[in-house]
This record gives structure tokens, sequence and C-alpha cells, in this order.
């Protein structure tokens, strides 16, 4: 996948269009004249047969607008929630509105981090989104940020977006920002470049996000953009950061002006689900040998993990690192919290005379497994 590949409906039916909330409102309110160019952009690719899926941000920064809250609406979360309140129905409007003036159907959908982190409102949210893409609608997608909670809660559209593409199957997400792409030091600085293609997000990579949003109105950032991107990448799914700034965007993205993150080998659907979950109920640290095992394709045995901590249940899902605390693995787990600390560091033929019963000889099956 190239970025020019991105406008062509062969090569990515289905897209996915993060516009961030620096695009769509300023000083004066909604940017209605930047939306409507961007809109006929949006037109134009569902003219070329692409289906395209929006996520937009800009309802808190419009509503804090209307209200008169200080801080863009974001000095605290009561705030923020009722900021979003307001702003959203201005925000589903105006897109609605644009829309239609191509002849095109907006569909609104405010989902929280637990509509896709929970499997079968996952998949309710996937079968959703496939019936109003074959009737002919464009979704808008937001987060329902007046009854998500601080802590269960994206908080940012980035992984809202790549999380939104992974259940609707898309082919790659587009993350609009107030930036060119990812530069190898902070964008201000002098020699800075843009890197037109990363492959993988290594710790290098990492390194080179700044951790703030240059515009202050939305919560994205570099950072979230790399999260987005890693989550994406392991669904199979290509993500590209280019600057909304600018007249016709999309194509100037398309024309080879931004950063493209390559998509990686594509994870069986419900593994890249389970990769991209956001909230794990516990943390298992796992010995060098058993990381070691892991990467071969192993199931995760009891043997091999020296720590637990969280309050999970059978059946959560658990992250598996290593004692640098690296990410290894997420995965499904097969016994309660009490239970892995007593089994810990316990060989498989131990597990009944400990516990009095043995479902499962591994901890977390490498069939419930996928590596990171
Ligand atoms: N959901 C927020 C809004 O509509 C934006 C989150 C973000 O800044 O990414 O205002």
């Amino acid at each position: 996948m190239t970025l020019a590949d991105l406008g062509d409906a062969r090569r990515c039916e289905r897209l996915v269009l993060k516009v961030g909330s620096a695009l769509l409102v300023d000083d004066r309110g909604a940017r209605r004249a930047w939306l409507a160019a961007l809109v006929a952009e949006i037109a134009a690719a569902r003219a070329r047969g692409q289906q395209v899926i929006v996520v937009s941000s800009g309802a808190i920064a419009l509503g804090a607008r209307k209200l008169g809250l200080e801080k863009g609406g974001r000095g605290s979360l009561a705030d923020a929630q009722a900021a979003a309140a307001v702003g959203q129905i201005a925000l589903s409007g105006l897109w609605a509105e644009l829309l239609e003036a191509h002849g095109l159907t907006a569909a609104q959908l405010l989902l929280t981090l637990e509509d896709l982190e929970d499997r079968r409102r996952y998949l309710n949210a996937t079968a959703t989104l496939g019936r109003l893409l074959d009737a002919g609608a464009v979704p808008v997608i937001n987060e329902n940020d007046s009854v998500a909670t601080q802590e269960i809660r994206f908080g940012d559209n980035d992984r809202l977006a790549a999380r939104v593409a992974q259940a609707a199957r898309a082919g790659a997400v587009v993350l609009l920002s107030d930036v060119d792409g990812l530069y190898d030091r902070h964008p201000a600085e002098p020699g800075a470049k843009r890197l037109p293609l990363v492959r993988t997000i290594t710790p290098e990579v990492r390194a080179m996000a700044s951790p703030v949003s240059g515009s202050g109105m939305g919560s994205g950032g570099m950072i979230s953009k790399l999260q987005a991107a890693e989550i994406a990448q392991l669904a199979g799914i290509a993500l590209a950061i280019g600057n909304g700034h600018v007249e016709a965007p999309l194509a100037r993205i398309a024309a080879g002006e931004g950063t493209l993150f390559l998509a990686r080998r594509r994870a069986a659907a419900r593994k890249a689900w389970l990769g991209g979950r956001l909230r794990l109920k516990g943390e298992i640290v796992v010995d060098a040998g058993a990381a070691a095992a892991l990467g071969k394709g192993s199931s995760l045995l009891a043997r091999g993990i020296v720590r637990v901590s969280g309050d999970f249940q059978r059946g959560d899902a658990v992250a598996i690192r290593d004692g640098a605390g690296q990410t290894l693995a997420h995965g499904l787990i097969e016994y309660d919290a009490g239970e892995c600390t007593r089994l810990l560091g316990r060989h498989s033929s131990e597990h009944a005379d400990i516990l009095g019963y043995a479902p499962r000889s591994a901890i977390v099956h490498r069939d419930q497994l996928v590596l990171l």
C-alpha cells in the first residue's frame, strides 16, 4: 500500500477518515467552508466507489463555545461532558447538511470504549456499520463523551478511529491533523524531517512523538496517533497521518504528503480485536524462558509466571509482559487472579493438587493469545 492507494477504490474499498477538533472549530465556531470542501472530497471518493466512514471530533470545542465554558470545555470532566452534549447536535447537523448537499445521507453513531471492548457489542457495531455502508449512508462517528466515564473512555478520537476501522474491516485510516505527518523530532525544530513511511513502530519511532497536541484543542497529539497506528497495523490496516489545513487534504495526502504506517500481517479478526484492547483486567509478568516460548507460539504456562496483578476472572483479557515492562501479548485467561497467584511458578501437573481441580493446563492457551 502507498499513500496514492488511499484514493484508489480497488486498493482501499473502505476508508475511515478522522477529522480533529482544531480543523473543525476555530474562535468563531464551526469552520463551515473548510468542512464543505472536505465533504466535496468525500463525495468524490464515494463517486469513485470508495465507502467512507467519518470519525469526527469537535463536539466538546463547539459546545464549550456555546456554553461559554473556559479552557475549551476541557477544564473538568463535567465541563467536557456538558460541552459534548451541546456540541454534538450542532456537529452532526452540520455533517448531515453538507453531505446532503451532495445527495449523501449521514448516519450518526456515538460509541463508548466499552462498546468496542466487549466482544458482543463490538460485533453489533460491525453489523450496523456494514448495513449502513451497504445502504449507501456515510457514518459519522464520535465518542459518546457525555456518558463515557473518566476511567473507561478513549478520550481521543485517534484510537477510536483505529478501533472503528477494525470493526468496519476498513482498508485504511486517514487521520487529518494539523501537522504533515510524523517528524523525526518536534516539527518546529530546525532540520525536522517528515517520515513518509513507517513499517514498524519501534522505540525510536515512539521517541519522535511529541506528547502534546499542537493546537491544544483536541486531545490527540502524536502519541495517541502512534497508538492508533499500532492498533491498525495489527489488524492489517494501513494508517496515514496528514495535514488537514490545506485545500483538498485527501488529494494532497494521496499525492505523497503524509506519513503512511504500513499494515502488518493481518491477525485473524478475533485476535486483532484482542490485540487492540485498550483496557485489560490484569497483568501477568513472565520470565525470559516463558517470553521466548510465547514468541515461538506456545501457550503460557504457570511455571514461567513471576508476578500477577489485577482483579480478573476466568475469560478476562490480560496483558502479558516481560520483566522490563514490555507488553508481549494480550490473552484471555483461563483462571481467576487468586488461582493464578496460587499457581505461579508451579508445574501444570501440580495444578490439580493446589486447586483441587485443573480445568486447563495452560494459563493462557495459544489460541486465546495474540503477540504484539
Ligand atoms: N470526542 C471529542 C470531541 O468530539 C474529541 C476527542 C479528541 O480530541 O480526539 O470533542
